[in-house]
């Protein structure tokens, strides 16, 4: 790269950050890293009406969880501060009154009701929609009445009105416009704030932006930027516009599809290095193949040639199989570490049952992790139940038994008791109390019985659990200790004494 790389991410504080979002600034961030240059984060925040609370919180958040770190923007500040446009009013307002000077640019004193009526009048007549001009060349007197009438103009730019507009794109390719097809669109409004495209063009230019990385949705934007630079003389910065990402069925992802806000899944518990990982291959791929990838090895090989045209498909199914994978390469305290957020929600949010006293041990909590890692699919869930509930059978002190479940297929009220009670009888003597040992144990006790090892290790599931679902049995014994499982199958017994035998 011969020059310096100067990137930014400009969200506009208008919702959530979502997915599509927060991979434009991982592509710009890794474009960053890979050429030792600049990331930028720059607050688009001119549309006041659509504003919205805790917008930029919720985009830095995003970021910091990520792991993105910005070289200038807000917080850190920077040699091209402020980084919020909000308060760049006065450059924006220079620029337009420039273009008005030099006659780039016109006041239009049009009204919305106007407005309205041409495009009415233009559908109607099946034209191309788009400002008419009414407002260009208005005589002195014109513009005097509208002034007595106290109305306060917009600025708008006088685009060329043949010819093309064309460019480079560092993606797509070569990229043009038919400049008839483009209006005289509105840089600066009434209230003296800037459009997007004017404050665009202004900040990537004084903040010496090399390369405007965005989505492909902006591509339209472009052709009016490129004029905007043409006639302030400036040089344009590089467009590499991204791939759209698409939902399973082809259309643009959207709530449709689910979650599509980076921070409902860090809720729902998937990991952030699964997300960063996952986000990269999203438009850009090393082989086509990979799709593990650390961290440092997608900053290795993050060049633009790989980024890909075709919009990229967002599978829930791939992404939760790469959470789970990357579960699974947790060490326990690691694990531990990322579960206990989880485990100290509130029961009815996952969490485990409120009576279970906070904070959670966490050594004790690191016996059980073992036991659980292979069957999360997100640190909230194995998929079949929640990881507090999951994992409740060892915080309880009491379960409650539902003989249902008890009493297994092809057994009755008095086989389950008797396996029950033969079980207690091998588990109060048995020299180790091990995983392995009762396994092999159980399993012959199963055969002295009669029963198949599904039915008594069925039973005994539910009487350590209290339920069907649950860790590997014999590991959860284990863990439990030897007077627990006694206690536990004395309950079970204890609620089956009730049971008319049938
Ligand atoms: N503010 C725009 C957005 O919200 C930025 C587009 C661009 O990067 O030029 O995405």
């Amino acid at each position: 790269m011969p020059v310096e790389v100067r990137v930014r991410y400009a969200p506009s504080p208008t919702g959530e950050p979502h997915l599509g979002n927060i991979r434009t600034a991982l592509f710009n961030w890794l474009f960053a890293r890979h050429w030792g240059g600049t990331f930028i984060v720059r607050i688009e925040d001119t549309d006041v009406t659509r504003k919205v609370e805790g917008a930029v919180e919720n985009n830095l958040k995003s970021l910091r969880w990520l792991g993105l770190d910005w070289d200038e923007g807000p917080e850190v500040g920077g040699s091209h501060a402020p980084y919020f446009q909000s308060e760049r009013l006065a450059l924006y307002q220079e620029v337009a009154v420039r273009l008005l000077e030099e006659g780039y640019a016109y006041r239009c004193y049009c009204s919305p009701e106007r407005l309205n009526e041409m495009r009415q009048e233009q559908q109607s007549r099946k034209q191309p929609s788009g400002y008419d001009r009414h407002c260009l060349g208005l005589s002195h007197s014109q513009v005097r009445e509208y002034e007595v009438q106290g109305i306060t103009p917009v600025v708008r730019f006088k685009m060329p009105l043949e010819g093309e507009t064309a460019f480079e794109d560092l993606v797509r390719g070569h990229v043009s416009f038919e400049n008839r097809l483009l209006d005289d669109f509105v840089m600066l409004k009434s209230d003296g704030f800037p459009t997007y495209h004017l404050a665009n063009v202004v900040d990537d230019h004084s903040m010496e932006i090399t390369h405007v990385m965005r989505a492909e949705e902006w591509l339209p934007s472009t052709p009016r930027h490129i004029q905007i630079y043409r006639v302030l003389g400036w040089e344009p910065p590089l467009f590499v516009h991204l791939p759209m990402i698409l939902g399973p069925d082809r259309s643009k992802l959207s709530k449709r599809h689910g979650a599509t806000s980076v921070l409902e899944y860090r809720d729902m518990g998937y990991l952030p290095e699964v997300v960063f990982n996952f986000l990269a291959l999203l438009g850009w791929s090393l082989d086509d193949k990979t799709e593990i990838m650390s961290r440092e090895d997608v900053i290795k090989s993050f060049t633009l040639d790989r980024i890909v045209k075709a919009g990229a498909i967002f599978s829930m199914d791939k992404f939760t199989w790469m959470n789970g994978h990357y579960i699974r390469q947790l060490s326990t305290q690691e694990l531990t570490k990322r579960l206990l957020p989880f485990l100290e929600r509130p029961y009815g949010k996952g969490g485990l049952p409120d009576q279970i006293q906070r904070p959670i041990d966490t050594g004790y909590l690191n016996k059980l992790v073992p036991l659980l890692q292979e069957r999360l699919k997100t640190l909230a869930s194995t998929g079949e139940m929640n990881t507090g509930e999951m994992i409740s059978p060892f915080f309880l002190d009491k379960l409650d038994y539902d003989v249902k479940l008890l009493v297994q297929k092809e057994m009755d009220i008095t086989g389950a008791r008797s396996a029950l009670e033969e079980s207690l009888r091998l588990l109060e003597i048995l020299p180790d109390f091990n995983a392995q040992m009762l396994e092999e144990k159980l399993r012959a006790l199963s055969q002295v019985l009669g029963l198949n090892t599904r039915q008594l290790f069925g039973i005994l599931r539910v009487a350590i659990t209290g339920r069907t679902a649950a860790p590997p049995l014999f590991q959860t014994m284990e863990t439990l200790d030897r007077e627990r499982c006694v206690m536990r199958i004395k309950a079970a017994l204890e609620s089956l004494r009730h049971v008319p035998v049938l």
